[in-house]
Parts: C-alpha cells; structure tokens; sequence
C-alpha cells in the first residue's frame, strides 16, 4: 500500500515474552482475565518506580521532584507516586482531595490553574498547600477568604514568563497566556502581597509541556532562574520555593527520541551555584506529569469483528476514542499520527498486515491506529495502545455514546 504508515515510536518498556506482552510481571493474557472485562487500562508500578530512579539518578540532589497529578489522577497511582516523589501539585479541589488523601505533607502540594474557584481555595488555604496564584484578583480574593478563615493563605505567584519554550507542542508561557501573571506585572503585585500580608513562598513559572529537545529545556531553565532572580528583587520576603516547571516529554510518534534527561540534569546541576548565591534559602521544584507516568501504562481492547472495505482492513474493537482521546489524535495534534499500538497477545505473530483499529464510536474520528503493520489479528485478540498512562482516560469524553467507562488497575 503506497499510503501505508506502518511505524511508529520504538517502545522498549515492557516485555514480550512467548509473542505476549508483560504488563505488571504478568502476561497480557492473564492481566486481561484478571481485570475481568475489556477495555482497561492498565498502569505498571515498576515502571513508575524506575522512571523516578533515573529522574534521581540524572537531576541534582537539591531539586524536589513534585508529580502534576493532572496527567493520571487515578488514587492508586498517586499514591504510589506520592512515595517517591517529593511533593504534588493539584489543579483542581477533586486533585487535592486525592492529594490529600496521601501521606503528603501539605506543604509540599501546590494547586496551580486559572478560574480557581472560592470554594476551591478556602479548602486549599484551610489544608495549608501553597496556592500558585493566576491573577491579582485571584489574590484578593485569598486575602479575603484567608481573613474569613482566620487563617494565613501561603501563596506563590505564578509567572507568565517574557519568553516561550521552543519545541514545546504545548505552550503554556510567553505571549498573552490565561496562565499566570505576565513578568512585568508581577513587582506591582508582589508590594501589593506584602499590603495584603499573605504568606510569600515564592514562584511559579511552568512553560510548556511535551518537549522532547534537551536545548530548549536548558535554554528555559536558564532562563527561568535568570527571571525568577529579577523578582525576587521586589519580594516581600526571602523566596522559599522556585518551581521552575517541567514539561518533559516522552516519544509518542516516528522520528521522536526519548528526552536525554542527563543532559537535562548536568544543565541543571551547572546553574545550581548560581541558584544557590542568588536565592540561598528557595527549595528547587521541577513538577512532572506525563514524564513520570505516560509510558508506564497501556490501554487494552479487544478486537470485536475483523472488516474488510474496498481492499482495506479495519479491526473493529470495544475501545475507542471515548475512553483515548489523545490516541485517536484529537487532543491538541495538529497532524494526526499513529500512537504505537500492538496486538498484545501476538507481538510478532505469524503474518503481518496494514491495518486501522477503530472503536464502537458512530464517527470516523474513532481511529486508534491508521494503516498501521501488526501481526494479524482475529476476533478475540487484544489490542494494545503504549504511551497511554498520561492524559488517557481523564482527558477523554467518556459521556459520548453512553458506552462504560473502562476498568483502570495498577499492577
Ligand atoms: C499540566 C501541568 C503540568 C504537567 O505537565 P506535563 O507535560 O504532564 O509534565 C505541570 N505543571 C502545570 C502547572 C501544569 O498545568
């Protein structure tokens, strides 16, 4: 077929053993009948350990791991990351709930976004996290629930920065952004913070997410600390807390190759004196989300009917958009490209074919893989879609043709 697109990222993580995939230690075939019912997804717990041990191996020892629990709120997850990391940031009072719910400190959770609502930061300054503060508004009315409350809100200002990070496929800084407050408006609202009293931690500034080029992460952290220094100059207090973001990315499509988080750490480690002459008593953050989780999991459907149109063959599965979003290339991809997918239960298999794997959803945009080559699958068998712990189930419409929600273990 000339129009084939047969390739996809390399994915490496899991074993095959027997032609079958090894999710969690334990054959794909097996973790199936365990969970009972397709379609699920299913997230490796020594995959996320592992992950955080290269991150530790790789960043300087001075840097707190945080975990951007947006990417999988999934409570098990959490709480197994909530072992090893250093502390969470929350983006919502349902996020800070489960956060909460760990054995986390409070101080070490933050709770970032825009549009935070009044009930949503009296719990949050009652829990005693630190709130990463969007607007002045927002501020003013912290201070006003905080008198409320009685209680003493601890606040950081989130910083619009007065560059972008490049090569970022999600830009969340530079420009005009709903995200933080731009650099040059942040003097004039730190001597108002210090009028209002709230309890200065320090600053906020996230760039971008999904960002596979090592230069551009170095340029932004660079950068980042050159910024936060220049504020810190108008502060009310001595700044405690820097997070300085994260946005790493993972390899989703051909031709991506993985972040090279060594070059990432030694960057780092090269601006720690600087760091450390210049804000002498500020903890260091780097907040992760899809870097610590995406490729830990899998989703898993099965394959309902083979069909066969005008030459082209189409596996029709239980699973779909509705439950994957990001894999069917509808979550913020401009071009659409292939996720990895396999036939989990016949890596390799006896035959090859191109084939489209579609869901039950009445719209051509439920696609979980375009004209891709996979071992021939029959009825039964079980497809696999990698790279699929991050922005899965949460970020899908699972309401759209009132189909059930999928199963989700960690294993
Ligand atoms: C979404 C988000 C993250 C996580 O981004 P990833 O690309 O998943 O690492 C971190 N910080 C903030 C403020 C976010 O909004």
């Amino acid at each position: 077929m000339s129009n084939a697109r047969p390739r996809h990222a390399p994915v490496t993580q899991f074993p095959v053993r027997a032609d079958c995939l090894q999710i969690g230690g334990m054959p794909l075939t097996r973790l199936a009948q365990r969970v009972g019912r397709t379609p699920f997804y299913a997230y490796d717990r020594q995959r996320i350990t592992n992950r955080v041990a290269v991150l530790r191996q790789h960043l300087p020892e001075e840097i707190h791991l945080h975990y951007a629990m947006k990417a999988n709120p999934m409570p098990a997850v959490v709480q197994h990351l909530a072992s090893l990391v250093d502390g969470l940031d929350v983006a919502s009072a349902g996020e800070m709930k489960i956060a909460l719910d760990t054995p986390t400190p409070p101080h070490q959770i933050s709770f970032a976004g825009p549009g935070k609502a009044d009930g949503e930061l009296s719990c949050a300054i009652a829990a005693g996290i630190t709130l990463n503060m969007e607007s002045g508004q927002e501020m003013e009315r912290i201070a006003k629930l905080g008198d409320q409350l009685g209680i003493r809100p601890k606040v950081a200002v989130r910083v619009n920065p007065d560059f972008e990070l490049k090569s970022s496929s999600m830009k969340m800084g530079g420009g005009p952004k709903q995200f933080g407050v731009d650099a040059e408006r942040v003097p004039a609202m730190l001597a108002r913070l210090g009028e209002l009293g709230l309890d200065f931690e320090g600053f906020h500034i996230f760039s971008g997410s999904q960002n596979l080029k090592v230069a551009a992460l170095q340029e932004s952290h660079e950068k980042t600390l050159q910024l936060a220094i220049a504020l810190a100059r108008h502060a009310p207090d001595t700044v405690r807390l820097l997070n300085i973001g994260g946005g790493f990315g993972v390899p989703y499509f051909p031709g991506d190759e993985a972040l090279d988080v060594a070059a990432v750490g030694e960057n780092l480690r090269r601006l720690m004196p600087e760091a450390k002459r210049q804000l002498p008593d500020a903890r260091l953050v780097i907040e992760l989300g899809r870097y610590l989780v995406a490729e830990a999991g899998v989703y898993v459907c099965r394959v309902l009917e083979r069909k066969e149109s005008r030459g082209q063959i189409f596996l029709v599965t239980d699973g779909g958009l509705h439950h994957h979003l990001a894999a069917s290339g509808n979550f913020g991809q401009v071009i659409r490209k292939n996720y990895p997918v396999v036939v989990g239960n016949q890596v390799q298999g006896a035959e090859r074919e191109i084939v489209s794997v579609v869901g039950p959803l009445c719209t051509p945009l439920d696609l979980l893989a375009d004209r891709m080559e996979m071992s021939k699958a029959e009825v039964g068998d079980l497809i696999v879609v990698f790279q699929s712990g991050a922005y899965g189930l949460t970020a899908s419409p699972t309401a759209f043709l009132s189909h059930p929600a999928p199963a989700e273990v960690l294993v």
